[in-house]
């Protein structure tokens, strides 16, 4: 039984008289635990496609089911990271990673949360910032908080987009490698991820099965191999990764317009 599923959905942006047909017919089943990324150009419908498993808007047509019970809004099963950073600006990197352990815990004690916090923070490597607040820290700084935050809701489902896009390729490996870490954290099982990136090599780090998308639709699929190693390493000196990567390159070469939106 898959945890989430697309049945012919499709999402229209409604500006006044004007619609945009984002997505259509999206058929899509995303197995319990597994570790999906998204990929195409700019403008295909990745992000669409993420905020509607968010809840954060609905379908124009068709619906989507996450363990057969329809999405109608956002919920403490998915935690959600965004490219954007979205803290909130009056409070510190340590309030900031309570409040979401607190808003899905209602039952633990401030100090509880704290030091669960803390850890968090730990994790990100931002414990010595804990105390100052988003202004005060870089870019990089702040989506590691984000993130910290956005797992601090600990959800059986993680919605990733774009995460690590605005990070320097260190700290980005470093989040590679700690967000596999948290999905495979559960006694032999793992959390669901689906992960937005336009970068072959994160996906073919990260994904079980890698989704690619042109304007609209879902064209292709690659089922990558299980006994891989996840990492860069690994994509240079595995032949069957080199194959896929080579493969969605020509996909991106191919479905290339120049046009910022496909
Ligand atoms: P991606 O994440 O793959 O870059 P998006 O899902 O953001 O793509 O966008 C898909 C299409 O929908 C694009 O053509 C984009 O211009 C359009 N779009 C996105 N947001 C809006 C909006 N708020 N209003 C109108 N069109 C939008
Ligand atoms: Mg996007």
């Amino acid at each position: 039984m898959p945890a989430i599923s697309f049945k012919n959905v499709s999402y229209s942006y409604v500006d006044g008289d004007e619609s945009f047909l984002a997505l259509e017919d999206i058929d899509l089943e995303i197995a319990d635990g597994e570790f999906v990324c998204l990929i195409g150009h700019s403008g295909c419908g990745k992000s669409t496609l993420l905020s509607l498993l968010a809840g954060l808007s609905m379908p124009t047509a068709g619906e989507i089911l996450i363990d057969n019970v329809p999405v109608s809004g956002p919920g403490p099963d998915r935690s959600i990271v965004f490219q954007s950073y979205s803290l909130f600006p009056w409070q510190t990197a340590l309030k900031n990673v309570m409040f979401s352990i607190r808003q899905t815990n209602k039952d633990i004690s401030k100090e509880q949360a704290k030091v669960r916090a803390m850890e968090l923070l730990a994790q990100v490597g931002m414990e010595d910032a804990a105390n100052r607040y988003p202004y005060q820290l870089s870019g990089g700084m702040r989506q590691r908080v984000a993130i910290a935050r956005a797992l601090g809701i600990d959800a059986p489902t993680m919605l990733l987009d774009e995460p690590f896009g605005a990070l320097d390729p260190l700290i980005r490996g470093k989040l590679q490698e700690l967000l596999l870490r948290l999905w495979n954290e559960g006694e032999g099982c793992c959390k669901t991820a689906v992960f937005v990136t336009h970068d072959i090599d994160e996906a073919l780090i990260l994904a079980d099965r890698l989704i690619f998308m042109e304007p609209r639709h879902i064209t292709r699929e690659f089922i990558l191999p299980k006994d891989r190693a996840r990492s860069a390493d690994a994509i240079v000196e595995d032949v069957r990764l080199r194959d896929v990567k080579r493969e969605v390159m020509e996909l991106f070469d191919a479905t290339a317009t120049g046009k910022e939106d496909c």
